[in-house]
């Protein structure tokens, strides 16, 4: 959907929702990420990409504290004062939860409430951050509404409060990720977000000018980042961590590893020091031109998931091994795992066949039909779609 008509039918639904027309419509992307998985909560460095499609929310600022909400899942209508951890419980905690961690940190005063309806083009938990599109979508929304500041150092405050929202309302334990690149990514870059210190930084990145694309295979495997699995991984890392004595992985080395007696803690935390090279190495490749030598990183990471992580599963791994053996570059999971997306550095021309080779070997072994999606350069960061009536 180009942004004007994701503009229109978000208004549509809110004229339909509200008979009224909404003081604008605000838009931010969902994301693969390129590589560095799993370690944002370990203190790591994550290099994700905008994706084209975003997220778009029509709203109307209101005075009185009230919130109704409006997307293709229903409806709902509260206070942002009854807005606690877990309530309200499903979608309408991901926006609720914003104007409530915006309140917290004091971005927005106690009568905000607001209006809103929602429309996406972002798949929703397919591990393109459809969470974190909308959450951010409604955070730079509240923030124009009210005047709060929008530049970087705004944004990174939103960024943390978004987080705060899927964290403590929505009760999905994330890190920032998601959050750092809706909401400051560029068009033609990928970010380079480090969660040791919080800071990101734009990394060029122009696929187009050396004919690669990136494709994105949404496997349609169930999906669900709110169930103990992730919670689980990110407690062993943070436990492997506290017997090493460090703060966050991001501070121990190979040589670390071998004091970890466990092997399945020795795994965990051996994925996460090696991914963090890696991305440092992808780094080192993409200052040096050439794009499709980080390809076998791609892989390497997905290697690393997939048999120390064990986040993996057989749709994605169809999809990582049907698009090297159709020819990718490099093919990896993205996201959380366990079913969403996994993304392939094709050459421009082999995208239709990478796919098309992908589908068929998912058909054989007998697995959902993946969904495609394809990446040129990348989407830009939140941002008003249409000015203020
Ligand atoms: P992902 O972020 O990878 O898409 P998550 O499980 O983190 O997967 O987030 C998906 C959840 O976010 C959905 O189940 C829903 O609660 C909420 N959500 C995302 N997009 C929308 C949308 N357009 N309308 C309503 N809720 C949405
Ligand atoms: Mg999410």
């Amino acid at each position: 959907m180009s942004d004007a008509e994701l503009a229109a039918a978000a208004t549509a639904r809110f004229r339909e929702a509200f008979g009224a027309e909404p003081d604008g419509v605000w838009a931010a992307p969902g994301r693969v990420n390129l590589i560095g998985e799993h370690v944002d909560y370990a203190g790591g460095l994550s290099l994700p990409i905008a994706l084209m499609h975003s997220t778009a929310v029509a709203v109307r600022a209101r005075t009185d504290d009230r919130l109704r909400l409006r997307s293709h899942l229903g409806a709902w209508d509260g206070a942002v004062d009854e807005v606690a951890p877990g309530e309200p419980s499903g979608w309408p905690a991901y926006l609720a939860g914003v104007v409530w961690a915006m309140r917290r940190a004091g971005l927005c005063d106690s009568r905000f409430g607001a209006d809103v309806a929602v429309v996406s083009a972002v798949p929703v938990g397919a591990g393109l951050s459809s969470s974190a599109a909308l959450e951010c979508a409604l955070a730079i929304a509240v923030a124009d509404l009210v005047g709060a500041p929008t530049d970087e150092a705004g944004r990174g405050a939103l960024a943390a409060a978004c987080v705060g929202a899927e964290n403590e309302i929505a009760l999905a334990p994330t890190g920032g990720m998601d959050q750092a690149i809706a909401l400051c990514g560029k068009e033609g870059h990928a970010l380079l977000v480090d969660s040791g210190d919080g800071t990101v930084a734009p990394v060029p990145l122009d696929l187009a000018a050396s004919g690669l694309a990136v494709l994105v295979i949404d496997t349609r495997a169930p999906h669900r980042l709110v169930d103990g699995r992730y919670a689980e991984r990110r407690r062993s890392v943070e436990e492997a961590a506290a017997s090493l004595g460090v703060t966050t992985l991001r501070r121990a080395t190979d040589a670390d590893l071998v004091r970890l007696e466990d092997s399945v803690p020795r795994r965990r935390a051996r994925h996460v020091v090696t991914e963090i090279e890696r991305v440092r190495e992808t780094l080192r490749l993409l200052a040096s031109g050439d794009i499709c030598d980080i390809g076998p990183l791609l892989t390497a990471s997905h290697v690393s998931l997939r048999d120390d992580f064990e986040v993996s599963c057989p749709e994605l791994d169809n999809a990582v091994d049907s698009a090297l053996a159709a020819g990718a570059h490099g093919a990896r999971m993205t996201g959380g795992g366990f079913g969403g997306s996994a993304i392939a550095l094709v050459d421009d021309r082999d995208v239709d066949r990478v796919a098309m080779e992908v589908l068929s070997n998912a058909r054989t072994r007998g697995l959902v039909a993946p969904a495609f999606l394809r990446l040129g350069t990348g989407g830009v960061a939140a941002r008003r779609l249409v000015p203020v009536m």
